[in-house]
């Protein structure tokens, strides 16, 4: 009773261990960064299955975000202005035309350091008395400056992006600081801020540590190893970008259309105007999640890193949020002994356990399973605006199920499967052992081989199944009857061995006679056998000391004569080698 609950709780502490291992290698080689590539591509892989129309199951494709609108400069339009940059003149026409439709703010996304004749005047009286537009620098790397008059009224943002080390943008830098030139906000938050001051939305400091609070929306800086990222450059203020989508997730009119007043009346009455290239002649590309190899304008980037601030604080869409690092850690483990648990129990409760092919099947099946149960699970996550690692507990369930299996072929291939004791093969390997490491002790090993008498009959009266169940009855029987240190094993049909080391023939006898004991008090029926009424065994027990005369095969076969003697003295007995010896004199 107390052995097998002992032996129940080694074997589920095994069962534990192997997860925790687990979980523990892969966030140890997740931390060298070996798997956020594969963390970034799956993360890729969400935005885009979200902008997906088949994917409008889970839950339904975003509406454009009519707060927005952009005028487009493609290259359709350079092409028919014949001209670029475009003049002063063009632009003041153009920021002209938008903002006697009283729009909230207008963005302006192209860089103007230096007048472009003719029409300085005109651009300049603009920039004087618009006070909702705002226009761009570059501040990192090779800077380029603001339109003066803008800068000197403050109407800047920086438009520098961050770049991911496949160079893909998945952040968005939301300001920076410098000694010398102190604060500064990016273009997108500036255009965003100032948006939501007309609603009455001001931002604020929150609670936690560097927490900015901009109406329903919680903005937190982005640590080093944020979510999947490992050592990440976290400088200045970065926070995750949240696409909503490439182009056609904005409203667009083109520049030409503009200018040639076709468009529908109070198109941009009330809304954030955002004028940008969306020509890749012109304006560096980018890649982002949506992209392969071709790219996403800068202006599009910049869209959709404003639309997130204002949806964020507006309609309650949520920013892409991480989990601590303790929780991650414990969602990976969790993973990990899902898997080990599917695993063990398709291998050890299983009526398919002995088919080798169904199990590998099954196998597969069952970890393919879980894979897809993990994706959809940090999918559904990232629907609700978090992003959770998916790659990392992925390696941790393929890992604890490939273990578990490794685990179970091990025990497959050295224990006896029905009685749940070793088999010859483990019992060879043993036997050899002790033989060299008892090698001239001054004590003896000794070795009981034990036979189920009338078997065969047995068989024939109460069936095979039955005859199974009674050789598990005595395996059982016989395990509780030898000490710690014997070592117990199948060693053919109804055959069992026990290997003693260290032990003299007195001691043995002792473990014979309680083996004898032990299965009469099972009182298993027996009604034909010709030597009791219940089921009997017999034992020949031996003993030798190792040395370089003696042999693992002379003890077997001395015992094996023993054990023969016990079956032809009537059975339901033991006997020793050294007393057919004794007779033979
Ligand atoms: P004896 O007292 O001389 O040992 O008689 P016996 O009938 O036990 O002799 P024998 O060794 O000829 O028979 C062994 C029988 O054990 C034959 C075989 O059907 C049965 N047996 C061997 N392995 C298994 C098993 O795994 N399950 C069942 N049910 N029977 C088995
Ligand atoms: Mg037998
Ligand atoms: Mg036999």
């Amino acid at each position: 009773m107390f052995k097998s609950l002992g032996e129940k709780f080694y074997r589920w502490r095994k069962m534990l261990l192997i997860p925790a291992t687990v979980a523990g290698l892969v966030i140890g080689a997740n931390s060298t960064g070996i798997l956020e590539p594969l963390e970034l591509l799956t993360f890729d892989q969400f935005f885009r299955w979200r902008s997906q129309e088949d994917f409008s199951v889970v839950k339904p494709t975003e509406n454009i975000d009519t707060r927005i609108i952009i005028i487009t400069i493609d290259e359709s339009d350079i092409a028919a202005l014949k001209q670029w940059p475009l003049s002063d003149a063009q632009l003041a026409q153009l920021i002209d035309i938008v903002r006697q439709e009283n729009p909230k703010v207008i963005g302006l996304n192209i860089f103007r350091d230096f007048p472009i004749t003719p029409g300085s005047e005109d651009l300049n009286n603009i920039f004087e008395n618009t006070p909702n537009l705002i226009g761009i620098e570059k501040v990192i790397g090779d800077a380029i400056q603001p339109p003066p008059i803008l800068s000197q009224l403050d109407q800047v943002g920086f438009v520098d992006l961050v770049l991911d080390n496949d160079g893909k943008v998945r952040r968005d830098l939301v300001s920076i600081t410098s000694q010398e030139f102190g604060q500064k906000l990016s273009f997108s938050m500036t255009l965003a801020v100032s948006y939501l001051k007309k609603e009455k939305i001001i931002p604020q400091l929150g609670n936690s540590k560097d927490e900015i609070i901009i109406g329903q929306a919680h903005l937190f800086p982005l640590d080093k190893n944020a979510g999947n990222y490992i050592n990440v450059d976290n400088g200045g203020y970065q926070i995750l970008l949240n696409y909503r989508g490439g182009e056609t997730s904005f409203q667009t009119i083109s520049i030409l259309d503009v200018l040639n007043q076709q468009y529908p009346e109070n198109l941009f009455s009330d809304r954030l105007v955002l004028i940008g290239v969306t020509a890749a002649s012109i304006q560096a590309s980018l890649l982002t999640p949506y992209d392969y190899s071709y790219t996403t304008s800068g202006t599009i980037i910049q869209a959709n890193a404003i639309s997130q601030i204002l949806s964020a604080a507006l309609d309650d869409r949520p920013l892409l949020k991480v989990w601590s690092d303790p929780l991650e850690w414990l969602w990976i483990l969790t993973w990990s002994i899902i898997a080990m648990g599917v695993t063990y129990l398709l291998f050890n409760k299983n009526r398919f356990q002995y088919n080798s092919l169904i199990k590998w099947i099954l196998f597969i099946l069952s970890n393919s399973g879980l894979g897809l149960l993990l994706i959809g699970s940090s999918y559904i996550l990232f629907l609700q605006g978090w992003w959770v690692p998916t790659i990392t507990p992925l390696m941790a369930v393929v890992t604890s199920s490939v273990i578990v299996m490794v685990d179970k072929w091990k025990y497959l291939a050295m224990f006896d499967t029905l009685t749940r004791v070793p088999n010859r093969f483990y019992f060879n390997k043993v036997l050899e052992q002790t033989w060299l490491l008892n090698h001239l002790s001054r004590r003896e090993t000794s070795l009981i081989l034990c036979d189920v008498d009338h078997f065969k009959q047995y068989n024939d009266t109460y069936g095979h199944p039955a005859g199974d169940r009674c050789l598990q009855k005595v395996a059982k029987a016989i395990r509780m009857a030898v000490r710690h240190s014997d070592f117990l094993a199948r060693y053919g049909g109804e055959e069992f061995a026990i290997i003693l080391p260290k032990t003299d023939i007195k001691e043995a006898i002792k473990v014979a006679q309680r083996i004898l004991e032990k299965i009469t008090s099972l009182e298993i029926e027996h009604i034909r056998s010709l030597t009791s009424n219940y089921l009997t065994i017999s034992c020949g027990v031996a003993s030798l000391y190792i040395n370089d005369q003696s042999s693992a095969k002379t003890l077997i076969k001395q015992a094996d004569k023993a054990l023969y003697k016990a079956k032809e003295e009537g059975r339901n007995r033991f006997m020793t080698y050294e007393s057919l010896l004794v007779t033979e004199v």
